[in-house]
């Protein structure tokens, strides 16, 4: 445990002279940091920053996001994936401005009763922006923590966990949490990487225990990987009178409140095209033809690896060729029918953005 402690002071050394200049690091203001950690949590901060930097500029403070409306906070959080982060950081802001009078609480339990902010981000946000005593424990910290002191369970589940986070209180400087926490998650990031961790550049080699037990790539302890599932799908561009048919999710469930072109999944022994002609009677009671094929888009979310068919659809039967009919809607909350350089301002799910960047212009003129 005396080369535990050595670590602390070493780790904290390295990320005065080595953080990288993260704009919420500047002045640490609440809010922004409190946005920082959400939109980190599943994504890389090379990512974040950009995402980070457009946000706040059309959301500046906490009361602008409490006001805005949720198409547009999806809007700015388009590409970034795992959408309830978005719908939450808005309930959230609600919830700030309705109880705490607008301003985010600095207490770790009163962070942590906001929608979606669960133990790590409640410990983020109370030591990084309020410099309060709290662990914040997430993948990166885990896997430096389970290499420097060796720790030899599975830290995904849940004992393994409850060592590393007891670890992390014990070692934490007091008065220091800000910069531990940060400095923690810095190494893992940058250079304690989950594979060819860079140990001769690392400040605390010296007192790493998997590095001096050679046994680095064993740690931390891994549980069993989860299966990836193949998920065949298929979806619609179904264009009549020069516009586009969308939908608009219905409010709970994956992608809730997100637009779409209706389709779904590939029955057994369906084809694509047959899947989208009957998504298409289930979902909007539209009768449809299949005029051509557009993509094929593939892309992976969660355990899931989505391969999406994607077809230019046209009305079949009899519809006026000027009007746009209505659809009778079984599993969207509304729809619209937009011009095709109107589909950019709205939110759509990766695959969907996918084709919509795909296709560009070549659709339109079809
Ligand atoms: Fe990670 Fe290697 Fe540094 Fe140990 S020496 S903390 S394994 S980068």
């Amino acid at each position: 445990m005396s080369d535990s402690f050595a670590f602390v002071p070493l780790l904290l050394d390295w990320f005065a002279t080595s953080r990288r200049d993260l704009p919420w690091r500047r002045d640490y203001d609440p809010y922004a940091v409190w946005v920082s950690e959400i939109m980190a949590q599943q994504t890389q901060m090379d990512r974040v920053v950009p995402y980070f930097t457009r946000f706040m500029a059309r959301f500046p403070t906490l009361a602008a996001l409490a006001a805005a409306e949720e198409d547009a906070v999806l809007k700015a959080w388009e590409g970034l994936g795992y959408y309830s982060r978005a719908r939450n950081l808005l309930a959230a802001a609600r919830k700030i401005a309705a109880q705490h009078g607008g301003h985010l609480p600095a207490d770790y339990e009163a962070i942590r009763a906001l929608p979606g902010i669960g133990d790590y981000t409640a410990g983020a946000v109370a030591s990084i922006a309020f410099r309060q005593d709290t662990v914040a424990v997430d993948a990166n910290v885990m896997r430096v923590l389970a290499r420097v002191c060796d720790i030899d369970a599975p830290v995904k589940e849940p004992a393994g966990k409850a060592r590393v986070v007891a670890l992390a209180r014990e070692l934490l400087p007091p008065g220091r949490a800000r910069d531990y926490n940060q400095a923690l998650m810095e190494l893992g990031a940058l250079l304690c990487r989950p594979k060819n961790p860079d140990c001769p550049g690392c400040p605390v080699a010296a007192v790493c225990q998997a590095r001096h037990l050679d046994i680095v790539a064993d740690r931390p302890v891994l549980s069993k990987t989860p299966d990836i599932t193949p998920l065949l799908v298929a979806t619609g561009v179904l264009v009549h009178a020069g516009k586009v048919f969308i939908q608009k999710r219905l409010p709970k469930g994956a992608w809730a409140n997100m637009w779409e072109f209706p389709g779904g999944r590939i029955e057994d022994g369906e084809t694509a095209q047959a899947a989208i002609v009957r998504e298409f009677a289930e979902e909007t009671a539209f009768t449809v033809d299949v005029a051509a094929k557009l993509a094929v888009i593939r892309h992976g979310y969660t355990t899931y690896r989505v391969t999406l068919h994607c077809h230019l659809l046209r009305l079949a039967g009899s519809y006026d060729p000027s009007i746009l009919p209505a659809p009778e809607l079984t599993a969207a909350q509304e729809s619209l029918w937009v011009a095709p350089g109107e589909l950019a301002n709205y939110a759509f799910p990766a695959g969907h953005r996918k084709l919509i960047d795909q296709l560009a212009g070549s659709l339109w003129s079809l």
